[in-house]
């Protein structure tokens, strides 16, 4: 099976995505911890870090899935002593965080996490919204982030320019994706352990397809320079690209102007 591959129609390859997601919701959270061996917590930290969220700021999280940014920029506000939301009476102001992902099924677990950490919707909403429509008015946000979401993207460019359209002047994009390794001998035992993963999949949570899926996605996403310059031809300024682990995983950061 060739996911994500040239010659899959991009119509297939939503509802592909869509079938992965909604195989793993479940145990993505616990599946993330088993692949990476827990460092996908320390690099999703170090995007928040990144992000360096203020009280005030509203942020959409494109892609968001089952919360795992949003709630680490909600420890970050708190840290920062100011949670935001929950204004007294009157219109409902916006949540300092609003999540949104094509998949309900991710999105419920995001909910019941927020329930279960009694997070208010006044603090973090969950909501249905594809990253090539977003659903927002131009001009309306002051950050856009999406973390391992932009490779399940059908047109990643349209992904780039809705993000672009939302943001208020001076707002800005960040994202997390897997990256090109660029150190010679870690390319070598990160391919064999890509290699492992459907096999582990299939043990772990017995779903080799959507373990396939994640490593022909991570192997057909542009590099570090190409989607750096994607970016600055949606229009983004200032953009910058910081590897993680060795370009495992790369952040990618850019401004409106
Ligand atoms: N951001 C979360 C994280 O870092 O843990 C979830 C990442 S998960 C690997 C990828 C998510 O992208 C899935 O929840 C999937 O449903 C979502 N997704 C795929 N295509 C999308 C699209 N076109 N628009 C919005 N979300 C999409």
């Amino acid at each position: 099976t060739h996911f994500g591959s040239e010659e899959v129609p991009l119509a297939d390859k939503a509802r592909r995505v869509s079938g992965v997601f909604t195989s793993v919701a479940t145990h993505y959270d616990t599946m993330n911890d088993a692949m990476s061996l827990g460092v996908h917590r320390w690099w999703k930290d170090a995007f928040v870090r990144t992000l360096a969220p203020v009280p005030g700021m509203a942020v959409v999280d494109v892609a968001g899935g089952t919360g795992d940014i949003a709630f680490r920029i909600l420890a970050a506000l708190d840290a920062a002593g100011g949670g935001g939301g929950g204004g007294a009476g009157g219109a409902a102001p916006t949540p300092p965080v609003r999540v949104l992902d094509v998949n309900p099924d991710m999105l419920a677990v995001g909910r019941r996490r927020a329930a279960a950490a009694a997070v208010p919707p006044s603090r973090l909403t969950f909501a249905v919204g594809d990253a090539e429509a977003l659903p927002l008015p131009p001009a309306s946000v002051d950050a856009v982030t999406i973390s391992f979401g932009m490779r399940n993207v059908s047109r990643p460019a349209t992904a780039l320019a809705e993000a672009v359209r939302v943001l208020r002047p001076g707002g800005r994009f960040l994202m997390m994706e897997f990256a090109t390794v660029r150190h010679p001998a870690l390319a070598a035992a990160y391919d064999a352990y890509s290699g492992l993963l459907p096999a582990v999949g299939a043990v772990v949570a017995g779903d080799a397809p959507a373990y396939r899926y994640l490593v022909e996605s991570i192997r057909r996403f542009p590099g570090q320079d190409a989607f750096g310059r994607m970016m600055r031809d949606a229009g983004l300024q200032r953009v910058r690209v910081t590897d993680l682990t060795g370009g495992v995983v790369a952040i990618y950061s850019g401004w409106k102007g």
